[in-house]
């Protein structure tokens, strides 16, 4: 082996090590139909990536599958370098056993316990005897939830209810972090402030994000690349820089032109 081989071989190894996840030729879908096809994603340590397209384009099918909650029809899902097998993970209790194996998913629908307060809701993410991030940290990141942490989770705006559910998704350090419609019901105003907290996370702790966003620009500004599907295929894949400068591309994944 040259000196310029084992400096590439060390290179390769390097940026491994720092793969947590990889979809290989992904196919996944519901009763046997294929929603999702072909697709191949990869998320490193301290990366955004964002998952964009239109309604219906399979980006909450991926995430599903990447947390074994859909099956998986073909292709392979690497988790922090173990495979996910669908079949060992179609309960509530095998999503909690995948947040504690470092893998942390915030739904669409923020799954947060209504009539527990903040407080209670964030003691839930907590890992057990584990290396929490302190409230401190948590309330740096998310400031508005420092006057609300003694009120019912279900009487929190739609901001706020976002925060929690980040916050909670965060307090356990995970490695990999999937989001899903993050801005779904809020603000653009509250969108523009989330956004670059997430990309704060991936810098200071290291984690991996795949955010599903449908803030397009908002988003390509805070991420590192991008991937955009469409009716279930990928149709980009590259640098969020590369995407900025294709509206074209972007339009036709979310007009279907
Ligand atoms: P949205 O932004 O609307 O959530 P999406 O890109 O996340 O869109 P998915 O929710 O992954 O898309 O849906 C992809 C396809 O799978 C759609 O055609 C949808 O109708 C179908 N689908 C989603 N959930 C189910 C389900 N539980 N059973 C059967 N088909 C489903």
């Amino acid at each position: 082996m040259t000196g310029l081989d084992a400096t590439l071989a060390e290179a390769a190894e390097a940026t491994d090590a720092n793969l947590l996840l990889r979809l290989d030729d992904l196919t996944a879908g519901y009763d046997g139909v294929a929603v999702v096809h072909g697709v191949d994603l990869e998320v490193r340590a301290g990366e955004v990536v964002a998952l964009l397209g239109a309604n219906g384009a399979g980006k909450t099918t991926t995430l599903l599958a990447i947390s074994g909650l859909v099956p998986r029809m073909g292709g392979s899902i690497e988790v922090l370098g173990q495979a996910v097998h669908e079949r060992r993970r179609r309960s509530v209790a095998d999503v909690w056993r995948l947040a504690r194996s470092g893998v942390a998913h915030v739904p669409e629908d923020r799954g947060l316990f209504f009539d527990l307060t903040a407080a209670e809701n964030l003691r839930l993410g907590r890992p057990k005897g584990g290396d929490a991030v302190p409230e401190a940290q948590l309330l740096e990141w998310f400031p508005a939830l420092t006057r609300v942490m003694d009120r019912k989770a279900g009487l929190l705006s739609g901001g706020e209810q976002q925060m929690l559910a980040l916050a909670r998704a965060v307090v356990g350090r995970p490695t990999l972090l999937l989001v899903d419609e993050m801005s779904l019901g809020l603000a653009p105003i509250i969108v523009e402030q989330l956004l670059p907290v997430l990309r704060a996370i991936a810098d200071e702790t290291g984690a991996g994000i795949l955010l599903v966003e449908q803030h397009v620009p908002l988003v390509l500004a805070i991420a590192d690349r991008a991937a955009l599907l469409r009716q279930g295929r990928v149709t980009f894949s590259g640098t969020a820089d590369e995407l900025a400068a294709r509206p074209d591309l972007v339009e036709a994944g979310y007009l279907g032109a």
